[in-house]
């Protein structure tokens, strides 16, 4: 069994650790109690990325989890539907928050994530039903977690956020891997959010920050956002010490994300090639790679806990469904090495 310290941890694009200089811009912030606003480095970063977005205001949040349950909150009333993709977020990896406190129900809808326009036209249920309850919101993740770091089709985005507008829908976007959209699509940030009522970002996934997201919207929906926070305990005091690591990571770790990018490329492409591998390669686009274990080969947790042994952390997201994310913490070194170890233990000899 390889030391603990030379595991190569590729669970998620969370478990990247502060860089020395990302401490030392945390240790230098300016910072006030941010509940009075008067918190100088979060009100930068608040503005900076509510510029980014394209949006009016935005506000900082401890975690992606916060950002969405306060959307669903401001978004909807219970008994409410949210459509979204297949195994959302939002949905599914919440522990049950969206009905614990929004009171609302979840409709999945498309396939891998992924959804059109005429799925949201098939779905949708105006208000006024004697029994059915009425579509409240549509939440599109982008990239898609579970679908593989999948970037949603721009096109259909715009179809789908035009046709809930027109009915009356609130949009919301958890971009908590928008940079990595926007990095591998080459498509502005405010372009990606145009489209949505209310957006997120995440801080603390591909961007290497401890702790954060950012939520982004209209000036009216922003000052809701932060009642919605402070009810679910999120409201913070010297939070600047965080918004200075997410300063931070907007200079320096945005446009480091396409590295990661290839270094999921060239994973998919080695594991790909082996028996047993369910994976196109080139369904990868982003930083995530999903693949399927076809019946020969052992049940995901099986193949998690010898590729454990051998060096390598990853995650069984299903029985026979494993993922991979890549991160600043993995180099292109060690992400070679792990595609050398996961091919001898996905052998079945
Ligand atoms: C990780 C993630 C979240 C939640 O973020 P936390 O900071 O872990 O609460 C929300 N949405 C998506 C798509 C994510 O990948």
């Amino acid at each position: 069994m390889a030391a603990a310290d030379r595991m190569i941890d590729l669970r998620s694009d969370t478990v990247t650790r502060p860089s020395d200089a990302m401490r030392r811009a945390i240790a230098e912030a300016a910072v006030g109690d941010d509940q009075y606003g008067e918190d100088p480095t979060v009100n930068r970063l608040q503005a900076r990325i509510a510029e980014l977005l394209g949006k009016e205001a935005a506000l900082f949040v401890p975690s992606g989890t916060m950002a969405n349950q306060i959307a669903l909150k401001l978004l909807t009333r219970p008994g409410d539907v949210v459509l979204v993709g297949e195994q959302a977020h939002i949905m599914w990896l919440e522990a049950g928050a969206g009905a614990a406190n929004a009171g609302v129900l979840f409709k999945p809808v498309g396939r891998g994530g992924l959804f059109t326009a005429a799925d949201f036209a098939a779905a949708y249920q105006a208000p006024g039903h004697i029994v059915l309850p009425p579509t409240g919101l549509v939440a599109i993740e982008n990239t898609h977690n579970f679908g593989g770091g999948l970037i949603f089709p721009q096109d259909e985005i715009v179809a789908i956020c035009t046709a809930a507008r027109a009915a009356g829908v609130r949009s919301y976007l958890d971009g908590a891997r928008l940079f990595n959209a926007a990095v591998a699509s080459g498509m502005p940030l405010a372009e990606l959010a145009a489209p949505f009522d209310l957006a997120s970002v995440a801080l603390s996934k591909g961007l290497g920050c401890p702790i954060g997201s950012v939520l982004a919207g209209s000036t009216a929906d922003i000052a809701a956002a932060i009642r919605i926070r402070r009810i679910l305990g999120g409201a913070l005091r010297q939070a600047g010490i965080l918004a200075a690591a997410g300063l931070y990571a907007l200079d320096h770790h945005v446009d480091r994300l396409a590295e990661d990018h290839d270094k999921a490329r060239q994973l998919a492409e080695r594991l790909a090639s082996l028996p047993g591998v369910l994976l196109d390669p080139g369904s990868v686009q982003t930083n995530i790679v999903v693949i399927g274990l076809a019946p020969e080969l052992p049940e995901a947790n099986a193949i998690a806990s010898r590729a454990r042994d051998a060096g390598v952390l990853l995650s069984a997201i299903g029985p026979r469904t494993l993922r991979l994310v890549t991160h600043l913490d993995a180099s292109v070194m060690e992400c070679r090495e792990a595609a050398e170890i996961l091919s001898r233990v996905l052998d079945p000899q």
